[in-house]
């Protein structure tokens, strides 16, 4: 069974490993400096998000391992499952998903903090 770490890193090759592909198919044509410059920028921001959905989803891993609290009243929450959303970073927009957790108490939902 393969690490946490290893399956995110091998899911980011995978990705990587495409857009070189990708990049590399389109070098096999005639290309403008301009179309070189379109092509390596897009990998550039492709790679950009890929590794902060990977970085994102191995720091949620701390979250995972016991219950949160409620900021609230301090009982123990419920997982209730997670919640995509989308997020701008200064490497792009990108999706993340985040744990979300219910307070039986206070009937209300919360994310856990950071
Ligand atoms: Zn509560």
């Amino acid at each position: 069974m393969p690490s946490r770490r290893e399956q995110l890193k091998a899911k980011l090759m995978a990705e990587v490993e495409a857009l070189v592909e990708e990049a590399l198919a389109k070098g096999e044509d005639t290309l403008t400096m301009e179309a070189i410059e379109d092509i390596a920028l897009f990998a550039r921001d492709q790679v950009g998000q890929a590794l902060t959905r990977s970085l994102v989803a191995q720091q949620a891993k701390a979250g995972d391992a016991e219950l949160p609290s409620c900021p609230e009243c301090g009982q123990p929450m419920r997982a209730k499952g997670k919640k995509g959303r989308y997020l701008c970073t200064r490497s792009g927009e990108t999706r993340i998903e985040r744990a979300y957790f219910y307070c039986v108490a206070c009937r209300r939902g919360h994310f856990p903090p950071g």
